[in-house]
């Protein structure tokens, strides 16, 4: 077999959704598992609808998964460029040899011919009639003018575009290494353009063209390609490359709360559905991504995969190097995947918990700046991180669960205590925190003895002074095992909030 070759071919129109980003991972999976190649083509034929920083944005969101192109516009390879706009000239060629075996022909109809047309034919059933067999012989073009016409037509520089010419009568089909046997009747596909008047191809031209240019092995894409397949089916027959075609998979939808996950469901029901954060540059509106919402690459990775696929057992938590091994197309599951927000952020938690602090230590010290704590120590800074990764779920819940390390806290949550505060509980704190001062072993046993001996001789269930040495060292009622935290505190500031905490209750 020749070496497996994919691509992930995004129009650079703005920022990248779960599906997007899962169709990157399928064929990113795919490429590593065959040890084959995984190209990005950015298809920006469609100039009407660039938009200036998108494509930085694919380069930047491939980066943070972890999902680099061994070749792209940026990672140069030996079947460049990889932007079809820089492709431009290669593609007339392949029309005008289309037209020229009579697979394709030149349309001279202007917008306003398109537009009578629609008009004149449309009926209840067919509100949109297409540019088909039934039309094109009433049209403008090169199969209805004689050839005096369209050579005059040529000359005078009329605008034209290039049009496939779909057979009347045929059936066609494909196998979907997803879906099996796919047929399509070619009469009711309409004759699509290929080369537009301004000479830029379509998509469906510059995808076969340039699948067969960079020797794409396999092309996965979203399903909603799959009603332009004979199309391109057609293309690589016509242009006589047949034997080349790669194999195709039509990745399923996924599903938001109805039907198709939309960036709409994403803003009612409050979770995000891009990548990373992506603002539009013509509207400035922004739009929410799992990086920013404190998701972990990992874990975003791991969400998508099995959104839609599984590994045949009930495992759910798959590392990279797990998922190269275990992805299988076959495996991918026809009908749509449900996306669930509460889902996701598990699979999140899982892996704060699994990931080694260092991963995330960085993001954390920086969601700390913001919220103005400033860490200097970050080896107290993972210390920390270690301790309270169990309760955090989105990064920036790391806020909350470190912050009182290394700051002490504003405001004491007196009212938790206060009901239930005694002279001796005053007396008892008192005492503890002048015991801590000649403390020879800081650590937890060490801790956890003195504060039980103390408690014993004073008489006072430990029980019922765990919660108001916490609200001293915290805060409020939250946080890892109070000893750990005096720990990690250190014996100083330990001693410090006693302290103060029991003025602050007393006044
Ligand atoms: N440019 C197409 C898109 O943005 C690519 C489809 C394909 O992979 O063939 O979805």
């Amino acid at each position: 077999m020749s070496k497996v070759r994919v691509r992930f071919a995004p129009s650079p129109t703005g920022g990248l959704h779960l599906g997007g980003v899962r169709t990157v991972l399928y064929n990113y999976l795919f490429a590593k598992q065959h040890k084959g190649d995984f190209i990005l083509r950015i298809e920006d034929t469609d100039q009407t609808r660039f938009v200036p920083g998108a494509e930085e944005y694919i380069f930047a969101c491939l980066k943070w998964c972890g999902m680099e192109p061994d070749e792209s516009p940026l990672h140069k390879g030996s079947y460049g460029p990889y932007r079809q706009s820089e492709r431009k000239e290669q593609y007339r060629q392949y029309a005008e040899q289309l037209v020229k075996n009579g697979y394709a022909y030149y349309a001279f109809d202007t917008k306003e011919d398109l537009e009578k047309m629609r008009e004149e034919n449309k009926t209840a059933e067919n509100p949109s009639p297409q540019y088909d067999h039934r039309i094109r012989g009433k049209m403008q073009n090169s199969l209805s003018l004689t050839e005096a016409e369209v050579n005059d037509l040529l000359t005078r520089n009329t605008p034209y575009v290039i049009r496939i010419k779909m057979p009347e009568n045929e059936v066609i089909g494909f196998t979907d290494m997803i879906r099996g046997e796919i047929r399509f009747e070619t009469g009711l596909v309409d004759d699509k353009v290929l080369l537009k008047a301004d000479g830029m191809p379509t998509y469906h031209l510059a995808v076969v063209v340039d699948d067969y240019l960079m020797k794409i092995t396999h092309a996965f894409r979203g399903e909603e390609w799959l009603p332009s397949a004979p199309v391109h089916l057609l293309l690589w027959k016509y242009l006589g490359w047949e034997n080349e075609m790669p194999q195709w998979a039509h990745l399923p939808l996924i599903l938001g709360p109805n039907g198709k996950l939309s960036k709409r469901d994403g803003a009612k029901y409050g979770f995000p559905v891009f990548a990373m954060n992506w603002t539009d540059p013509r509207t400035n509106e922004l739009t929410e991504g799992f990086k920013e919402r404190g998701f972990l690459p990992e874990a975003f990775v791991n969400l998508l995969a099995v959104l839609g696929w599984n590994d045949g057992t009930e495992q759910e938590l798959f590392s990279m190097e797990e998922l190269i091994s275990k992805f299988s197309m076959e495996r991918v599951h026809v009908a749509g995947a449900r996306f669930d927000f509460e889902k996701a952020k598990w699979f999140n938690h899982e892996w704060i918990k699994k990931s080694a602090v260092q991963n995330y230590t960085l993001t954390v010290k920086e969601l700390l700046g913001s919220a103005g704590i400033s860490v200097t120590d970050e080896g107290k800074l993972e210390s920390v991180l270690e301790l309270v990764k169990d309760r955090c779920t989105l990064l920036p819940d790391f806020v909350q669960q470190s912050s009182f390390f290394f700051k002490t806290p504003d405001r004491l949550d007196v009212d938790a205590v206060k009901p239930k505060w005694t002279a001796d509980k005053k007396d008892f704190f008192t005492a503890y925190a002048d015991k801590l001062a000649s403390l020879s072993e800081w650590n937890i046993p060490g801790l956890e003895n003195c504060f039980k001996q103390l408690a014993a001789e004073k008489n006072i269930k430990p029980g019922d002074l765990q919660l108001p040495l916490r609200i001293m060292l915290v805060g409020g009622k939250y946080g890892p095992p109070v000893f750990a935290i005096a720990e990690l505190l250190g014996k100083d500031e330990t001693i410090r909030r006693i302290n103060n905490a029991i003025v602050v209750i007393e006044g």
